[in-house]
């Protein structure tokens, strides 16, 4: 069955952020349950980057399965404009409430870049309809917002992109605040934002998951976003990683003062099940698209805008966080990382070793280049996956992104094999 199954999968399938020439077998699932996936040879692997950051409370869940089951016997799908539906009303009453902030219109789309889409889409416009065109867009080097056309220009360049990048739009860069050059970013920002120029900033709050999983200080992004703020410049969140407890909080942005004007949240929002994105923002945003003028209406949307069965998920799925199980397993896991990052400093070998809730991050020292296309990348993988772990090593990077139900032993199991990485 094995070389049946991957030769039909050899003929038919082009896979995602894969060179298909060289990469080497996939891995046929065929189970997942809670933290762990299966392959049809009953090889066992603990997903330790909840499946591509998205399956936060671990895989088949009951709850979720009923929410899906209950919904698709009222409604499978219907069209978003001109009509609605109990649960996408629920879904955007609920996250409004769950934000910090005034957070008060929800827009649907279907997964992280199309909210990000969304989000650059109303900055824009926010400003287009008020007569005052603004242009430009602030993002953080090693940005990453995901992969259709906004996105990717507003993202860290020359490293996935080139081949499209003479079609992107103008963009600054601010450094990404390290730790070292605090003075040098907040320079760089002040002198961007006092060109009056500036639409908006985007920032994916505290970590940035592509390039690395590489975390900054909430002091640093409170001063970003004020004195862009000041200039009168729309602040966005990229929550899509940040979101659904990653940090140890709900949202990152919680460990902030100072709050963004448009949020995006995807990944963990219907706990891995669904595809769905939501772009929030305030009623100063949403108000500057009303007018007797049908064209100065966000003029987006998409075939599955809404799609009932993934908002009943992500209500299900936020029915688990509230729950004291999902609280505990949270700070469990966060609790695990730290514990884990104070044993890992006694080895050699390792290095930046950084922790923030349930994320925990580490380079290894390697002598050869490092950065995503490294071969040690490789190496590591393949280590992983002989120890019975799926994870996604960042070129150098090692993370660990587990869903909140992992279990403290096959906690150990992936702590286990990093050290033993050598
Ligand atoms: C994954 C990701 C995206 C893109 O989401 P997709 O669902 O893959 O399109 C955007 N921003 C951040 C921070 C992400 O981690």
């Amino acid at each position: 069955m094995s070389t049946d199954i991957l030769a039909r999968d050899k003929k038919y399938v082009w896979h995602p952020f894969t060179q298909m020439q060289t990469a080497p077998d996939p891995i046929v699932v065929v189970r997942a349950k809670d933290a762990i996936l299966t392959d049809e040879s009953g090889k066992e692997y603990i997903d330790v980057n909840s499946s591509w950051w998205v399956n936060v409370h671990g895989h088949g869940r009951p709850e979720l399965k009923k929410a899906l089951q209950e919904q698709f016997d009222e409604i499978d799908h219907i069209i978003f404009a001109g009509a609605t539906h109990p649960k996408g009303i629920e879904l955007s009453e609920r996250i409004c409430k769950l934000l910090p902030g005034n957070f008060s219109k929800v827009f649907f789309s279907d997964d992280g870049s199309t909210a990000i889409e969304v989000a650059l889409k109303m900055v824009f416009q926010f400003w287009h309809n008020q007569g005052q065109p603004k242009r430009r867009i602030v993002a953080l080097e090693g940005a990453y917002h995901g992969d259709t056309f906004g996105a990717m220009s507003i993202g860290q360049r020359g490293y996935f992109n080139e081949p499209f990048e003479h079609f992107f739009f103008d963009v600054d860069f601010l450094p990404f605040p390290d730790g070292t050059n605090t003075d040098e970013v907040i320079r760089r920002a002040n002198e961007l934002a006092d060109s009056g120029e500036i639409a908006g900033l985007i920032v994916e709050p505290l970590v940035q998951g592509s390039a690395g999983m590489r975390m900054y200080s909430e002091e640093v992004l409170d001063e970003l976003v004020r004195i862009f703020r000041k200039k009168g410049a729309k602040i966005i969140f990229d929550e899509i990683m940040t979101g659904w407890g990653r940090t140890g909080k709900m949202f990152a942005m919680e460990y902030c003062t100072e709050l963004p004007d448009i949020t995006c949240v995807s990944k963990g929002l219907t706990g891995g099940v669904m595809p769905l994105g939501l772009t929030i923002a305030t009623e100063e945003i949403y108000t500057a698209f009303l007018s007797e003028d049908k064209l100065k209406a966000l003029l987006h949307g998409h075939s599955y805008t809404g799609n009932p069965l993934a908002c009943a998920v992500a209500c299900a799925s936020m029915d688990i966080f509230e729950t004291d199980e999902s609280k505990e397993n949270i700070r469990r896991v966060a609790g695990k990382m730290d514990d884990f990052a104070n044993r890992l400093s006694r080895h050699s070998g390792f290095t930046n070793i950084r922790v923030r809730g349930t994320i925990l991050a580490v380079e290894l020292v390697v002598p050869e280049q490092t950065g995503y296309f490294a071969s040690v990348r490789d190496k590591i993988y393949q280590h992983f996956l002989d120890h019975g772990i799926l994870c996604r090593p960042l070129g150098n990077v090692v993370f660990f992104n587990p869903p909140y139900c992992i279990t403290d032993n096959q906690l150990e199991k992936c702590f286990a094999a990093l050290i033993d990485f050598q």
